[in-house]
């Protein structure tokens, strides 16, 4: 029920965030989903689609954005370059912050490459 309730909200919000960043960022994606991954918070495909865990709605918003940010940026630049993270630095100030919750928090946001 709960779960239930916490899914429907991560739908929500976070797709209106990724949306609104999306545009913000002028990143193109095919589709946004919430999934129930129990080991990441957040994901991108080669087809330009992002995925974030439902688990994520609990997390507070810097760390929702820094995510979705994170998922985004992926879509321009593959791979964890420096490049990579100037996108993400100059969309989240609180990144440092946002990575220091999600690593407390103990889930990855995908797999390392
Ligand atoms: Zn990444």
């Amino acid at each position: 029920m709960l779960r239930d309730w916490y899914i429907a909200r991560a739908k929500e919000k976070i797709l209106a965030r990724v949306e609104q960043h999306a545009r913000e960022l002028g990143i193109q994606f095919t589709a946004a989903k919430i999934v129930d991954n129990r080991y990441r918070w957040g994901s991108c495909t080669v087809n330009d689609s992002v995925n974030f865990n439902w688990r994520l709605i609990k997390a507070p918003m810097f760390v929702i954005d820094y995510v979705i940010i994170h998922e985004l940026a992926h879509l321009i630049e593959a791979n964890h370059t420096s490049r990579f993270w100037s996108i993400v630095r100059a969309s989240t100030p609180t990144m440092e912050k946002a990575k220091a919750w999600l690593k407390e928090h103990g889930q990855v946001l995908e797999e390392e490459v």
